[in-house]
């Protein structure tokens, strides 16, 4: 069998990186078509050298330049692009089978639609492309052949849960989608402690290994909000049928609850090679690396309601996604923004619900009727949201009781 060509967008990534090694198990059923990265060209020529790709794409036109030099010197035939453009060409090459979509937020969108217009089968972890776009993008996947498998650990557990392919809910019997989450680092602390957590704090989540965005949007439970509009496109549910449930061991990963009283969960150690392995070789099954989860040693399962004072983030999305147009645009935007900011020292930990509310609060929905409208209404948000982000720092400059946002 000639091995399919898999192309990784975002492969630097903790994503990336877990794709890789998955498929460097299976080398006789998939090659490497092509690599993408946003700057880390060092990390980037590593992957060359060992995958081979035939295609390079860093975002970063000199730093193309600087990669294509050193990959020529070293004699490797690897062909080094840039810019959007060149995350779009080779997402939708006509050689390519699989894209691995896990380029992380907003810059992801016009790459991932590329690989679904061009038919591909498409692994979304890159949630942030639906969240913004999700009407034109399950309207784009409707009229293409592309099929589209979630890695996001939760979706991926409540496809494995669905009958495939389940196009209602309803007529599947399906009662309620239980969506688990763990609660991430600030589940049981001091709600008044909240205002002085720093960015390694908020990164260092208790159960996953992640990108720094991700890890923040866990601590502040944005990612289950996230994840609960990803969940409503991805599975043509309504708002109602969906129910967040933390559950802190993160070994239960998503429910199904069905209308005859069965409920059927997808479980495993928390390690996402396991959703990337079931996505890239579904309906197979392949090997991992992942070990088999040891229930005894694990010894206890528990579950609990959200506190949505504590995670304001959680409402938010809920409410954006009822809104329906823009708002989920707006919702993540604003978000981008506001984690960038607390990342960057300008924006304390609470502050990022704050702003994403205001953001919400003050600007005007639109019907995202195409790209352009969906291009619209983002920069709109950001635009709005970088003016928040100054009107709150001002404020607090103000403030005699603090003299650091986010000491
Ligand atoms: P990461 O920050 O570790 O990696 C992001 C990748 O995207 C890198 O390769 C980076 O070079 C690339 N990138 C960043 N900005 C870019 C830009 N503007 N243009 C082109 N490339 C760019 O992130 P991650 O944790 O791997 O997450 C990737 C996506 O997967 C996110 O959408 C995240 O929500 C989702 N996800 C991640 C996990 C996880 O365990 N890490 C789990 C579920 C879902
Ligand atoms: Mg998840």
């Amino acid at each position: 069998m000639t091995p399919q060509p898999v192309c990784v967008l975002g492969s630097t990534g903790s994503i990336g990186v877990s794709t890789l090694d998955v498929l460097a198990r299976h080398p006789k059923e998939y090659s490497v078509f092509a690599l993408t990265a946003r700057e880390r060209v060092a990390e980037l020529a590593q992957q060359c050298r060992r995958f081979k790709p035939r295609f390079a794409v860093v975002l970063d036109t000199d730093k193309a330049a600087q990669l294509r030099k050193e990959l020529v010197a070293e004699g490797l035939t690897t062909e080094v692009l840039s810019g959007v453009e060149g995350l779009c060409q080779v997402a939708s090459a006509p050689e390519v089978a699989v894209v691995m979509a896990a380029i992380v937020g907003a810059a992801g969108l016009k790459p991932t639609l590329a690989a679904v217009r061009a038919g591909k089968k498409v692994l979304l972890a890159n949630k942030e492309s639906l969240v913004m776009a999700g009407p034109l993008f399950m309207a784009a996947l409707a009229e293409s052949d592309a099929s589209l498998l979630p890695i996001d650990s939760e979706h991926n557990a409540i496809f494995q849960c669905l009958p495939y392919p389940c196009h209602n809910l309803a007529d599947a019997g399906v009662e309620r989608i239980l969506l688990t989450g763990s609660g991430g680092p600030f589940r049981t602390a001091d709600p008044q402690s909240l205002h002085r957590v720093t960015p390694d704090e908020a990164c260092n989540h208790p159960n996953w290994s992640m990108g720094r965005k991700i890890s923040v949007d866990s601590a502040t439970m944005m990612n289950k909000g996230l994840e609960f509009i990803e969940a409503c496109y991805l599975f043509h549910a309504q708002p109602s049928d969906i129910q967040v449930v933390v559950h802190p061991q993160s070994i239960v990963h998503s429910m199904v609850q069905y209308r005859d009283g069965s409920l059927l969960a997808q479980m495993g150690n928390p390690d996402m090679r396991t959703p990337i392995a079931h996505a890239l070789a579904f309906p197979r099954r392949i090997d991992s690396g992942v070990s088999a989860l040891d229930l005894i040693r694990a010894g206890r399962l528990d579950f609990e309601a959200p506190d949505e004072s504590r995670f304001p983030c959680l409402r938010l999305a809920r409410e954006a996604i009822e809104q329906g147009g823009s708002a989920p645009t707006v919702l993540n935007a604003a978000n981008e923004v506001a984690v960038e900011a607390f990342l960057q020292g300008a924006l304390p930990f609470t502050g990022i619900a704050v702003l994403i509310e205001k953001v919400m609060d003050s600007t005007d929905r639109l019907e995202l009727v195409d790209l352009e409208a969906v291009e619209l209404a983002d920069r709109e948000a950001r635009a709005r949201a970088q003016e928040v982000l100054s009107e709150l720092n001002g404020v607090h400059e103000n403030d005699a009781g603090g003299n650091s946002y986010h000491g």
